[in-house]
Formats: C-alpha cells, structure tokens, sequence
C-alpha cells in the first residue's frame, strides 16, 4: 500500500472535498451504476465509465490490486428493452446479450478495466424480492394494486443527497396519472410492478411481475459488496450527476431502510458530456456512439480527449478535442519511440548525479494531482511539460529553486523517464508499442494493415525479381494512401502520415 497518498474525492452528500478513508484499508469497494443494454452506448456513457476506471486505478495504485473491489452493474430487465425486443420479433435476452458485450468491447478500447463484478439484474430477482418483502414487513413499503410502493415520507433523511424537499417535490408532481393514483405520496416510487401480459415476469409473493430500476443497484450492491462481516456501507457510489435524483436518492432510501445503515460513505458524481453546450443525450438525438467513433479514432484518443477535462465539471466534445488529444499522444508515444522501451523498462543505469529530491517531488506532483479528486487535467498538463523537457534534452529546475535549467543525467532521465510512463499509465494511456500507435487507423475505404503488408511483402519481392515496374507502382500506391515505408536493418516498418 502506498501508506502517503492521501486521497480526496468530491462527496456529493455533504457537498465538500474530503479526505478518503475507507472502512477497510485491505477491501476498499465501489460500486458504478451501470448501463441499461437495448442499443449501442454513446460516448457521454463512456465519460461515467472512464471517470469510475481511473478512480478504480487510483485506488489499485494505492491500496493494492487485490485490494479494491469494483461492481458495474448490467440492467437487462428495463421497459426500453421489452419494446426493443417486441419490435424486432426477438426474446429480451438476445437484446441484452448482445448489447451487453458490445458495451463491454467499446468500454475495453476506451481503456477500461473489467470491474471485479458485473451482476445482472434478471440474476438477482431473488435478492430484489428479499429486499422488498423486508421493507414491506418493517413498514417502509405497502402493496396496492399488483404493486408495491417505497413510502418516501418513512424515511426522514430523502431528499438529502439532490437538495429536493417533499414539498418541493409534491410540487412538482404530476396527477391525475394511474400510477399516481395508487400512491400514498407523489413522491412515492415503485419497487415492484405488474407485468403486462407477454412480458417478461417473475414470481413474488406480491403478485407476478418485474422491479423498479431503483431496487436492481440496492440488491446488487448487498449480493456483491456487502455481507455481515463487512457491514451494509459501501466505500464510493459513484455514476453520471443525472443519476443524483431520482436515482440514487431512491437507493439510499430504500437500502437505509432495509439495513438501517447508510448505503455508501462517498458519493461520487461525473458531470456531462456536451454537444453545442447541451447535455449529449440519446433523448436529444445529439449523441456519438462510442463504436462509430472506434472506426476513425483509436480507444486512446477517446479516453484521452475524456480525461482532459477534470470529470466533475462539463466537457464539450468537439472534433478539435479529438485533434488535440491525438495531436499530444503522438507527442508522447514519440517519447517513448525515440528512447526505446528496453531503456524505460531495463535496470536502473548507475550514475552518481541523480538529485532524488527533484524526482520525487516530479512523481509525488503526478500522483498528488490525481489524488486530488482526480485531477486528471494537471496530470496531463505536467506530463506534457515534462514531455517537451525529454525532447529538448534538459529539466527546468522542476523543484522552483531556481529557473535554472538541468541537463540530463543517465538516471534522471530514466527516472523521468519512468515516472512518465507509469502516471500515463495510472491514466490507462500509453498502453500501446509505438510502433502499432504510429500505424495509425485505416480510414473508410483506405487499405487495411493486412493490405499494407502484403503490399510490402509483394515490394520486397518485386525488387528481389528486378521488377522495378511493379515495385514503383507499390511505391506509388503508398504515396497515395499516404503510407510511410521505413526500411532499416530489421526489415520494412510503416506508418499513416
Ligand atoms: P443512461 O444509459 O442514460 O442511464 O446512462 C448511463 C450512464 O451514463 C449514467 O451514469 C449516466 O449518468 C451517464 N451519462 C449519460 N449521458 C451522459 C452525458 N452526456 N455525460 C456524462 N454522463 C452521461
Ligand atoms: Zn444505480
């Protein structure tokens, strides 16, 4: 365990910056609300995932990679995927199925580490069922007409974490709705309801029918994170600031209630993803599929493009971002390609001019920028200085001694050199051999990488033949396409231009 990185995480609950401390050093957990699977995710989806990914990172870094566990819901019981299901002809669980993995593949490219779970909601009808019995029993939830209702006015703290009042939310409340009719209060929400006739259903003892999407994340974060040795309370709740209310009110409600004990001691909110200034969102019709963007843009840019704005604030996604952010990974893997991974990765060289107090101070601010709340647009403000520093051959007296300016010893520069690649990495970036990152993606109607090489192959055989004829028609092809052939010692490498 890193014993002197102190964690701090924005607490949307009491609305301040505090000081990480789990319950349990050796079982840090967290769980993120994951997606609802009847069609392809957007890449406002994504900056909820990769914000949970570097925290989940951050947490491995300090804690201990068997340290931390991570639960991302899948929800694949939702009304959206019944109509998706009955307009296609086709049961829900091909829907689900398909999208789930798609969903896992996209969030795979972007960088992101499988989370420790992934429960599905039709796997945990059994614990939603418990869960709701119990609150039914001890008073917090009543039965009325096939379904069953949480009583929000039985638990006194709702409406804490999103600032709503009762009042406020009577207010807001729209009557005269079937389902308002059933309740006691507006504000009631539904743990449990009737299917309508071809419907997917499960039995319960209040009648045949499926959950409230608020019950699926409590009963699967009791089944994978909690237990009685553990206790009820999660470490960090983390999910997309939309989710705030009702959400994940509706989750602490029900699951304070069912436990007496609170559902999570940080909770940890992302802020959007925007087009044009307005909230990317399918209901808009303004969003960018993660897989459509695959096609043009590797996984990295993406990901890099979504960490440079700090994940709390709002993000505009536009083509320049995306420019940028592969305009400074080709900076970067430039680094890495000019002084050869052997040499970052290899044994530390000896060298007696090594100024350990400078190069702590550089990998301590990398890691002290992440740690406070994540801070990912320091981090790659600091790793793009210490960029252009490699690249110019000499440190600028990082330390603020003085402005001085440091050549590089052997051992500093692979210190630096190390302390780069390792933040980048922290970061989930820098994940590729620069060789593959500079072979760039094929382009619509561009030729493939396995084109590529049998071209250079065919070349390589042409001039073996004396054919120049053919070898400069390859040749011309490559200038076309923009391809640059590199022939050296070990053979013919290319790259797009
Ligand atoms: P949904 O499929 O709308 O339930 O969203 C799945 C996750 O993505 C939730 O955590 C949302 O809060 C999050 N999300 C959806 N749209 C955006 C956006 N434009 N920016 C950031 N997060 C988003
Ligand atoms: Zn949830």
């Amino acid at each position: 365990m890193a014993e002197t990185l102190k964690l701090s995480l924005y607490d949307t609950m009491t609305r301040e910056k505090r000081e990480f401390v789990p319950t349990d050093p050796k079982r840090v957990t967290m769980y993120c609300c994951g997606p609802t699977v009847y069609s392809y995710a957007h890449i406002g989806n994504a900056r909820a995932a990769v914000a949970a990914d570097v925290l989940f990172r951050v947490l491995r870094h300090i804690y201990g990679e068997d340290h931390v566990e991570y639960a991302r819901n899948i929800t694949d019981i939702d009304d959206k995927i019944i109509v998706a299901a009955k307009e296609q002809g086709i049961d829900i669980s091909e829907i689900t199925t398909k999208f789930a993995k798609i969903y896992n593949d996209d969030l795979a490219a972007l960088g992101c580490l499988m989370p420790t779970y992934q429960p599905h909601a039709t796997e945990h009808m059994d614990d939603m069922v418990a869960m709701i019995e119990k609150l039914i029993v001890d008073g917090y939830a009543y039965e009325s007409e096939g379904h069953v209702f949480f009583d929000v006015t039985k638990y006194d703290d709702y409406g804490k974490l999103s600032g709503n009042t009762l009042d406020q939310l009577k207010q807001g409340a729209r009557v005269g709705e079937a389902e308002y009719a059933r309740k006691k209060n507006a504000a009631d929400f539904v743990l449990w309801k009737p299917s309508k006739e071809d419907d997917p259903s499960w039995d319960a003892p209040f009648g045949a029918g499926r959950p409230g999407w608020h019950i699926e994340c409590s009963a699967m974060i009791k089944k994978t994170l909690t237990s009685e040795k553990y206790g009820e309370t999660i470490d960090i709740h983390c999910g997309g600031q939309d989710l705030k209310f009702p959400h994940h009110e509706n989750e602490i409600a029900q699951s304070n209630c069912a436990h007496n004990a609170p559902l999570a001691n940080y909770w940890v909110h992302n802020g959007f993803l925007q087009m044009d200034a307005e909230k990317m969102s399918k209901s808009l019709g303004n969003v960018k599929l993660i897989h459509e963007l695959l096609e043009t843009w590797d996984g990295e840019v993406l990901r890099f493009a979504l960490l440079s704005g700090q994940y709390r604030g709002e993000l505009d996604w536009t083509d320049s971002l995306l420019k940028q952010a592969k305009n400074t990974l080709d900076g970067w893997y430039r680094i890495l390609e000019q002084e050869g991974l052997e040499f970052i990765s290899g044994n530390e060289p000896e060298d007696i001019s090594l100024e350990a107090p400078v190069l702590s101070n550089r990998a301590n601010c990398f890691l002290n920028y992440l740690c406070d709340d994540l801070n990912t647009v320091n981090v790659i403000s600091e790793l793009s200085q210490l960029k252009q520093n490699l690249s110019n051959g000499y440190d600028n007296g990082f330390d603020g001694s003085s402005p001085r300016i440091i050549p590089f010893s052997l051992k500093r520069k692979w210190n630096l050199l190390r302390s780069f690649v390792g933040t980048a990495n922290l970061l989930g970036l820098l994940q590729k051999d620069p060789e593959e990152w500079f072979r760039g993606k094929a382009q619509e109607g561009g030729l493939t990488d396995a084109e590529i090489d049998g071209l250079i192959a065919d070349r390589a055989q042409a001039r073996a033949d004396k054919d120049w004829g053919r070898s400069d028609e390859i040749r011309d092809v490559f200038a076309n396409e923009n391809i640059i052939l590199e022939d050296g010692a070990d053979g013919t490498t290319w790259r797009r231009g």
